[in-house]
C-alpha cells in the first residue's frame, strides 16, 4: 500500500481525495514505489495578492494561485476558476485530475490550474477586468504558450480570457493568442471551444445509451449546474431527442417531468444572469435534483456533491460527471455496488474542454484556423478513442470504469517520467 502522506501546503478535503483515488489506481497496476510521489505531487505553485481598485475608490486585495502538476508531458494546461470558496487545497485536485484527463485522451499537456478567492457576482464589470488582468500580470513569469496555457472555469469566461491574453500581449510586445484558450473568436479563439465540453459530455453520453440499449430519444436528464458546461450540454442532449426535466443553479433548480426548453431558460439566464424565480417548471432543491428519478444524471457544477448520503438514493441509470470531481470516494464505494447505475468519470467526461482548447492552441501556433465542423469531427474521433481505451482496460482488469480511466492517465505521465529519468 501506498502511504499518505498530507502536504501541509495543499491538505483539504478536496486534496486528499485526490490522493486516495492516485493511490487507488496506483497499487491498482503496482506503480513502482520509486515513481509514485512523483508522479503523485504538484510540482510546483505560485500564490499572489491582487490589489483592485474598487469602483468607490477603496482597495480591496484578493488571493490568487496557480497550481502545476506536471511538466513532464509537455506544458500545463488547466482553466482558472473565480469563486468564493476555492482553496490552494481544491487547486491543487483539480490540477492532478487535469493532468490525468490530458494522458487518458493523449494531449500532449501536463495538468495545471488556477483560481482566485472572489465571488465574481459582487464585482462591477470593471473591478472584474481589473482583477483578470492583474491576475495575468502577476502569472507571467510562471506561464506562457510553451509552459502553462490557461484556460476558463467555474466564474471565468470567454471575455475574461480576452482581457487576459491582451495583458500577456502587451507585456511581451507582440500578439500572443496560444498563451490561454477558450478565448472569443476575434481573438484567436476557435470555433466550437464554447460547447466544447458539453457537446462533448452529451456526445459520451449519447454512445454510453447506446451500449446500454436505451434510444436517447427516451432518455430523461437532470443537469445540476446551468453555466456554461450545463447548458451546453442541455441544448445537445435535446438536439439529440433527449428530455431535459431538471436543471439547476446555485440560486435554485427547476423541474417539468413534460421537458424543459432549454433555449428558453437559456434566454432567461442571459437575461436574469440566475435561474432564480424563472416560472416555468416548479422549483426544486439542489439536493433534490440529484435524487429525482431519471435516465442521466449530470452534476454540472462543483466537487463533492455526490456524496455517502446521497449515493444510495440516486435514480438515474447513467452518472454522467461533467463537474471534476463531484462523486466523493465514500460515495464512489457505494455507487461501486449499484451495479444499475454506469458512471462516466470526469476525467472522460469532461475531457471535450481540453480537447478543443488543445485544437485552439494548434490554431494559434500555427495561424491556420477550422471549421466548426472539422473541429467537433476531430474532437469526437478522439472522445470515441478514449472511450475505446477505458472500455478495454475496464474489461482487461476486472476495474470500474473510474479506475480503469485514472488508471490509464496515471500510467502514461508515470511512463514519461520515467522515461525522462530524474535530473541531475
Ligand atoms: P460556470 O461558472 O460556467 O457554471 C457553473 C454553474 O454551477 C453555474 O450555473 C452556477 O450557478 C452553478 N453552481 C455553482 N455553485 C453551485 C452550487 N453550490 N450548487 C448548484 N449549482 C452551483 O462553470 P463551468 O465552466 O460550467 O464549470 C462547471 C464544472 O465543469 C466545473 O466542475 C468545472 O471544473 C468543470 N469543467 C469545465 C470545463 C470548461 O470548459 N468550462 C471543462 C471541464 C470541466
Amino acid at each position: 500500500m501506498s502511504k499518505v502522506i498530507v502536504s501541509a501546503l495543499y491538505n483539504s478535503d478536496v486534496f486528499k481525495m485526490a490522493c486516495r483515488q492516485f493511490d487507488k489506481a496506483a497499487d491498482a497496476i503496482n506503480l513502482p514505489e520509486a515513481i509514485r510521489d512523483r508522479t503523485k505531487y504538484p510540482r510546483r505553485c505560485l500564490s499572489v495578492a491582487l490589489p483592485i481598485k474598487r469602483d468607490d475608490g477603496s482597495v480591496t486585495v484578493f488571493e490568487g494561485y496557480r497550481v502545476q502538476h506536471n511538466l513532464s508531458t509537455g506544458p500545463a494546461k488547466g482553466g482558472i476558476r473565480f469563486h468564493q470558496s476555492v482553496t490552494i487545497g481544491e487547486v491543487a485536485a483539480l490540477a492532478m485530475w487535469m493532468s490525468w484527463k490530458c494522458s487518458l485522451v493523449g494531449l500532449p499537456y501536463g495538468g495545471a490550474k488556477g483560481g482566485v478567492i472572489v465571488n465574481p457576482g459582487q464585482l462591477s464589470a470593471g473591478e472584474l477586468e481589473r482583477l483578470s488582468r492583474r491576475y495575468m500580470q502577476e502569472m507571467i513569469n510562471f506561464i506562457g504558450p510553451h509552459i502553462d496555457i490557461p484556460a476558463p472555469d467555474v466564474g471565468t469566461n470567454e471575455t475574461i480570457m480576452g482581457w487576459m491574453m491582451d495583458t500577456y500581449s502587451n507585456h511581451v510586445g507582440h500578439n500572443e493568442p496560444a498563451v490561454v484558450t477558450g478565448k472569443p473568436l476575434a481573438l484567436g479563439g476557435s470555433q466550437g471551444r464554447r460547447e466544447a465540453t458539453g457537446a462533448g459530455v452529451a456526445y459520451l453520453i449519447k454512445k454510453y445509451l447506446e451500449d446500454m440499449k436505451i434510444p436517447i430519444q427516451k432518455a430523461t436528464v437532470a443537469i445540476q449546474g446551468f453555466g456554461n458546461v450545463g447548458s451546453e450540454a442541455a441544448l445537445a442532449l435535446s438536439n439529440y431527442g433527449a428530455k431535459i426535466i431538471a436543471i439547476s443553479d446555485y440560486t435554485t433548480g427547476i423541474h417539468d417531468p413534460k421537458g424543459i426548453d432549454v433555449r428558453k431558460a437559456l434566454d432567461y439566464v442571459n437575461y436574469a444572469r440566475v435561474l432564480k424565480d424563472y416560472h416555468l417548471g416548479e422549483p426544486i432543491t439542489n439536493e433534490q435534483l440529484l435524487e429525482l428519478k431519471c435516465t442521466v444524471l449530470v452534476p454540472a457544477a462543483l466537487e463533492r456533491v455526490i456524496t455517502d448520503k446521497n449515493a444510495g438514493k440516486l435514480k438515474c441509470r447513467l452518472l454522467a460527471e461533467a463537474a471534476n470531481g463531484p462523486t466523493t470516494n465514500a460515495a464512489d464505494r457505494i455507487l461501486d455496488r449499484r451495479e444499475e447505475i454506469e458512471i462516466i468519470p470526469d476525467v472522460l467526461c469532461n475531457a471535450g474542454g481540453v480537447v478543443v482548447s488543445y485544437f485552439e492552441w494548434l490554431q494559434n501556433l500555427q495561424n491556420f484556423y477550422w471549421s466548426r465542423d472539422e473541429v467537433l469531427a476531430k474532437l469526437f474521433t478522439i472522445l470515441d478513442r478514449a472511450k475505446d481505451s477505458v472500455e478495454f482496460q475496464k474489461r482487461k482488469f476486472k476495474f470500474s470504469r473510474r479506475l480503469a480511466a485514472q488508471t490509464l492517465g496515471i500510467a502514461r505521465v508515470a511512463e514519461a517520467k520515467q522515461s525522462r529519468g530524474l535530473f541531475p
